[in-house]
C-alpha cells in the first residue's frame, strides 16, 4: 500500500475524534531546529460535517485489538486496515510542516497487539521527530488506557499535549459497549498525567531548564448520543473531571453512527449536534462563569432546554434573583445575567469606580442589551419602555437559529412558565414579567 493510500485510511479514522486543540503551548523556534509553537493555538479547518480536523490529525493504525461498539475502527468492522511506522509518521510530518500545511500533529492510534506496544510506537514516532528532527512544533498525542505508567511518562515529556478519551458518560456504558475499557483502566492515566504535570510545575520552578511534561496540559472526550446517558450525567462528570484532573478541555462528540450494532442508535439518526452545542455553552459557564452543574440541571429535569441556552434557561428558573442592579451588583452576581459575558462584567466593574452606568454605557461596555434588558437596572430603573410579554422575552432569548427552529408551525411553542404564573399575568406585553425594585 503506497503512502497516499495509508495516508488517505487514517487521516479519515481520525476525524472521528474531536478532543483535538492546539492551544496552550509556548515555545520560540531556535537555531538548528525547526518549528515553534505559539500560545493562542495553531490554525484548525473544519470538515464538511463540522469536525476539526486541523493539524495533521491521524492515526498510527486503524487496526485495534479491541471492539468498542460505537467505534469504526473496532475490530470486527470490516473496513480498510492501514499502519504507519514510526517513521513515515516523522516523515509526513516532517514533509508537512515545511510545505506549510500543517502547524503541528495530533497523533492517535487504534490498539496494536497491546497498550504498552502501541505506546512504544507512538514514543519511537515522537522521539524521531523531536529528537532527530528537532521538531519544536506542537504535538497532541494519545495515550493509551492500560499502558504502564514508565511509558506514558515517556510520552509525556515529548508532547505538548495529552488525553485520555473517557468516551462514554458512565461506566455502565462503557460495559455494554466497550466492554475491553473500564472506568479505572481511562482514569488511572488521566490521575497520572496530572500529577507528572503537576510535579513538573514545580520542578520548573526550581530548575528553569527542566524539561517540560504535556506543557499544554491534558483533554479528554465524551461521545453524546451513543448511549442513554443524561446531560445532567454527563455535566456531572464533566465537573468532577475538571476538578479532580484538572483538565484543559473537555470535548463532546455528537454521536454519528458508523456502525450497525443493537446497543446503538440506528445509522439513519442524525448527530445530536444541538444538544453537543447545549453541553459546550454548560462547560464554559462551569469553567467561566461559576456555574456549578447542580445549578444547571437536577434530577427530575436531566436534560438541557434546546430552544435556550443554559445561562437563560438558568435565569429564567431563577427570576426572585432579578433584577439586578449593575452599579452595585457583584461581578460574580453580574456573570449570571444573560448577555453579560466575562469581558462585559470586567468592563462594568471597572467603569464604575469612575461614574454611574446607564443603558447607553452598558451598550458600549459590550452587553448585549437585547437580553439583558429583561434582567437588569440602571440606577433603581429598568430599560425606559421595556415590554415583556413572554413571547418578547423568548424571542429576545434565542438565537437566530433557536428562533428559526421555533417559528416551525411542527415545533410545540414550550411555556417558560408555570399555569400559576401566567394566570397572574396581565395582557401579553402590558406589564414586565419581574418585579423591578426601585
Ligand atoms: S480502543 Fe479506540 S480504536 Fe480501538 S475500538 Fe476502542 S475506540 Fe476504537
Amino acid at each position: 500500500m503506497d503512502m497516499m493510500e495509508k495516508l488517505e485510511i487514517l487521516t479519515e479514522s481520525a476525524k472521528y475524534d474531536v478532543a483535538c486543540t492546539s492551544s496552550g503551548s509556548q515555545r520560540s523556534g531556535q537555531a538548528g531546529s525547526l518549528g515553534n509553537a505559539v500560545s493562542f493555538g495553531i490554525c484548525h479547518s473544519f470538515a464538511a460535517d463540522g469536525r476539526c480536523i486541523s493539524l495533521l490529525k491521524v492515526l498510527m493504525t486503524n487496526g485495534c485489538i479491541y471492539d468498542c461498539a460505537y467505534c469504526i475502527n473496532r475490530k470486527s468492522n470490516p473496513v480498510r486496515r492501514a499502519a504507519f511506522t514510526p517513521q513515515e509518521i516523522a516523515d509526513i510530518t516532517m514533509q508537512f510542516y515545511r510545505r506549510n500545511y500543517i502547524e503541528g500533529l495530533f497523533l492517535s492510534s487504534g490498539i496494536m497487539r497491546s497498550p504498552d506496544y502501541t505506546t512504544e510506537q507512538l514514543i519511537a514516532a515522537l522521539e524521531l521527530l523531536r529528537n532527530e528532527y528537532q521538531f519544536r512544533g506542537y504535538i497532541h498525542v494519545k495515550a493509551i488506557p492500560g499502558a504502564d505508567d514508565a511509558l506514558l511518562s515517556r510520552l509525556g515529556m515529548l508532547a505538548d499535549r495529552m488525553s485520555v478519551n473517557i468516551e462514554l458518560p458512565s461506566q455502565e456504558s462503557l460495559r455494554k459497549l466497550a466492554p475491553d475499557k473500564s472506568k479505572q483502566s481511562i482514569l488511572q492515566p488521566m490521575g497520572l498525567i496530572t500529577n507528572k504535570i503537576t510535579e513538573n510545575s514545580t520542578e520548573l520552578v526550581k530548575y528553569k531548564h527542566a524539561p517540560h511534561f504535556a506543557p499544554a496540559g491534558q483533554s479528554t472526550q465524551m461521545i453524546i448520543g451513543a448511549t442513554p446517558d443524561t446531560d445532567y450525567q454527563i455535566l456531572n462528570l464533566t465537573e468532577g473531571l475538571y476538578k479532580k484532573y484538572k483538565l484543559k478541555r473537555i470535548f463532546y462528540s455528537a454521536y454519528t453512527p458508523v456502525v450497525e450494532d443493537s446497543l446503538l442508535p440506528s445509522l439513519d439518526t442524525k448527530p445530536p449536534l444541538l444538544r453537543e452545542h447545549r453541553l459546550y455553552q454548560a462547560d464554559w459557564l462551569l469553567r467561566f462563569y461559576g456555574f456549578e452543574a447542580k445549578e444547571l440541571l437536577d434530577e427530575a429535569a436531566p436534560n438541557f432546554n434546546p430552544l435556550l441556552d443554559p445561562k437563560c434557561s438558568w435565569a429564567i428558573n431563577h427570576r426572585e434573583q432579578f433584577p439586578v442592579e449593575v452599579n452595585r451588583a457583584p461581578y460574580e452576581m453580574l456573570l449570571r445575567v444573560p448577555g453579560i459575558g466575562v469581558r462585559s462584567a470586567q468592563r462594568i466593574i471597572k467603569a464604575r469606580r469612575a461614574g454611574t452606568l446607564d443603558f447607553h454605557a452598558l451598550k458600549k461596555l459590550g452587553v448585549v442589551l437585547k437580553r439583558a434588558q429583561f434582567f437588569i437596572t440602571c440606577k433603581g430603573r429598568p430599560l425606559e419602555g421595556l415590554k415583556v410579554g413572554e413571547h418578547t422575552l423568548l424571542r429576545s432569548l434565542m438565537s437566530g437559529q433557536e428562533l428559526a427552529k421555533f417559528q416551525q408551525p411542527e415545533i410545540e411553542q414550550l411555556s417558560f412558565f408555570d399555569d400559576s404564573y401566567l394566570a397572574a399575568l396581565p395582557e401579553a406585553g402590558r406589564a414586565a414579567s419581574f418585579s423591578y425594585g426601585g
